[in-house]
């Protein structure tokens, strides 16, 4: 199986007015084509930084950042992004908020096909009858819904997501990461999301990666050997508990490396 994202040996540092802030060391991550790659570390680690040298919005001071075989230099139409707080314009109705990308990439189909591709998806999420609403009519978590919708539209090689649930409420957000798995299980794509919610990390992804504390660089990496067909019932099974033990004592050392709390 080739690798879809490959960073290889990435250092960065923030130019500030009290020096270098160095965030991110000899980082190396890779995420097979189709895997689910959760993102775990200490606050202020470099983690939001990662994800904007993926998109190609940064690049980094050294090491490559490589996607489907392509060295990443410059921002990609190929990445889809979906964050804590969805964007969505108010004076657009939901269905044509999640046709945006469609409209900005081209897909190579007509008016009537990206339509329908938007309302398969707005109904695979459960929003169908709400397409015509305005983004201010709906729940949070619906809009995190229409927004994850959006972010996967045109087909986008790697959807990027940093902490897109955590606004959510506690069951409200355990609802979407069922919706994610049904998602990827009719539409195959490569995930990083960044997490800082350990259940999350273990129930979506097929590896957790550990990053240490600022400068962050890769601590540990968890192979996430549970069945694909999970329902939140695993959460409570002795093999994911065992995990959650594990990943928790690696936040730990990870804390203790830099010791900053935010
Ligand atoms: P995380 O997402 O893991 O909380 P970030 O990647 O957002 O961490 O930030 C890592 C560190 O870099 C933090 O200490 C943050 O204050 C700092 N930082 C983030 N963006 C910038 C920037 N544009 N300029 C200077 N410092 C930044
Ligand atoms: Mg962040």
């Amino acid at each position: 199986m080739t690798n879809l994202i490959e960073i290889k040996g990435v250092t960065h540092a923030y130019r500030t007015k009290a020096g270098p802030l160095p965030v991110l060391d000899d980082l190396n991550i890779s995420v097979p084509e189709g895997e689910f790659a959760a993102v775990v570390g200490p606050s202020g680690c470099g983690k939001s930084t990662l994800t904007r040298l993926v998109s190609g919005l940064m690049k980094p001071d050294r090491g490559e950042v490589w996607l489907h075989g392509e060295r990443v230099t410059s921002p990609r139409k190929t990445v889809g992004m979906a964050f804590q707080n969805p964007v969505m314009l108010e004076w657009r109705t939901i269905l044509q908020n999640v046709l945006l990308p469609l409209e900005i990439v081209d897909s190579g189909l007509n008016r009537m096909e990206r339509e329908g591709r938007a309302r398969h998806l707005l109904e695979m999420v459960g929003l169908k009858g709400f397409e015509n609403k305005r983004p201010s009519e709906l729940s949070g978590g619906m809009r995190q819904r229409a927004s994850l919708c959006r972010a996967i539209v045109h087909r986008p090689d790697v959807l990027i997501m940093d902490e897109p649930f955590g606004a959510l409420d506690n069951f409200t957000r355990e609802d979407l990461w069922q919706t994610m798995r049904d998602l990827r299980k009719k539409e195959p794509f490569t995930c990083v999301l960044i997490t800082h919610d350990l259940r999350e990390s273990i129930f979506l992804g097929d590896q957790v990666i550990v990053l240490s504390g600022r400068p962050a660089h890769t601590q540990h990496v968890l192979d996430v050997d549970l069945p694909d067909d999970r329902t939140l019932d695993i959460l409570y099974e002795p093999k994911a508990q065992e995990m959650l033990h594990l990943l928790r004592d690696q936040i730990r050392i990870a804390q203790g490396r830099d010791g900053e709390v935010h």
